[in-house]
């Protein structure tokens, strides 16, 4: 009988912006559900998460992935817990808002590096401006390993059972995107960031790494967003006009607790320029890229129905906290 894989996974104590973590254990049985898998502990002087003289965080299992990537293995997302068993302060994901019926569709763009510059990027100097890039094909636009990248990212992905909607090469050299769609707020966090670690753990046997920073290179290049396309059971159902004035009022007047919780360095790309708004205004448009928050042509056609794109949150954004503002900005607005 083989040994399986057991490679849990949890986010650490840095600030602004926690990092991945992971450890393997090994079991005799295959696990069918996170109750399969018991608590386990670490380190937590090693990641910011407590002191060396009482350094035990526990890891609870919250989620199950198969793993593509090795074989008779898993990945198990978990949550850090104190030993007291309360969540722990860098525990996110225990305290936010999570509605299964809203759906969530998040866009992550992100540049490959390698030798601390974007892949395909020459030495010294830049390569020609932006342009050819987005969506683009051939060598010259998009560089040699980056397409079975994120090729096989797609692939490691659909294999977990992560609802991987697509990839596009982005408008900068060496910046890409993909998406991730999924129902309720703490699963689509939880799938974006397993996916997430499986993007940096592939990008390892290409000596290549992932840059998550929302403007990586100053100047006429594109910054690094993560929209966040959503929609709730009254949107998709019912929604209207009048409903839908309230909500883009709730919106603005919760524009500065909605980029808080949206990223680092924000202000560095929400600048007005590269399909983004400034930071400090909130907009909504119809097919306007320029807009904080954009509907498509459709919705209004549908009576104001569907979803909606925040189009403010940053790359580096943590998901959970992006998708809970949003419910809680929602939840202000009365729906009759
Ligand atoms: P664009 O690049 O034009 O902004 P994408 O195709 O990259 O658009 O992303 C659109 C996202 O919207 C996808 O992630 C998709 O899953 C998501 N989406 C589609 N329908 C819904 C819906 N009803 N609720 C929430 N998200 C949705
Ligand atoms: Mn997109
Ligand atoms: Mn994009
Ligand atoms: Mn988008």
């Amino acid at each position: 009988m083989p040994k399986y894989k057991l490679e849990y996974l949890w986010l650490d104590g840095y600030q602004p912006i926690p990092n991945l973590r992971g450890k393997t254990k090994t079991a005799s049985e295959a696990p069918t559900s996170v109750d399969d898998c018991p608590m386990w502990a670490f380190d937590g002087s090693s990641t910011q998460q407590a002191d060396g003289s009482d350094s035990d965080c526990l890891l609870k299992p919250v989620a199950l992935y198969p793993d593509g990537g090795r074989n008779n293995a898993v990945l198990v997302m978990c949550e850090v817990m104190s030993y007291n068993g309360e969540p722990h302060p860098s525990n996110g994901r225990a305290t936010i808002i999570d509605d299964e019926n809203a759906w969530f569709g998040l866009e992550q763009e992100y540049f490959l590096y390698q030798d601390g510059r974007p892949l395909g990027w020459p030495e010294e100097g830049y390569p020609n401006p932006q342009g050819e890039y987005y969506t683009g094909v051939g060598y010259r636009n998009v560089g040699c390993v980056a397409r079975s990248i994120v090729d096989e990212h797609l692939e490691l992905c659909l294999e977990a059972g992560i609802n991987h909607e697509g990839i596009n090469a982005e408008v900068a050299k060496g910046q890409w995107e993909f998406q991730i769609f999924a129902e309720g707020s703490k699963k689509c966090a939880d799938d974006m960031w397993v996916a997430r670690y499986l993007l940096e753990r592939l990008c390892e046997q290409y000596q290549v790494y992932v840059e998550w920073h929302c403007k990586p290179i100053e100047g006429d290049w594109n910054g690094s967003g993560m929209h966040c396309n959503f929609s709730t059971e009254h949107t998709r159902e019912v929604g209207g006009k009048d409903y839908f004035m309230k909500l883009m009022d709730a919106f603005d007047k919760n524009k500065d607790e909605h980029i808080a919780a949206y990223g680092p360095d924000n202000h560095l790309r929400l600048t007005g320029l590269h399909e983004t708004q400034s930071i400090d205004k909130f907009s909504w448009g119809v097919a306007d890229r320029g807009a904080s928050l954009r509907v498509s042509h459709s919705f209004i056609e549908n009576g104001y129905k569907g979803y909606l794109e925040d189009r403010r949150p940053s790359s580096q954004g943590d998901p959970y906290q992006i998708c809970s503002r949003i419910l809680k900005t929602v939840a202000e607005v009365p729906t009759s």
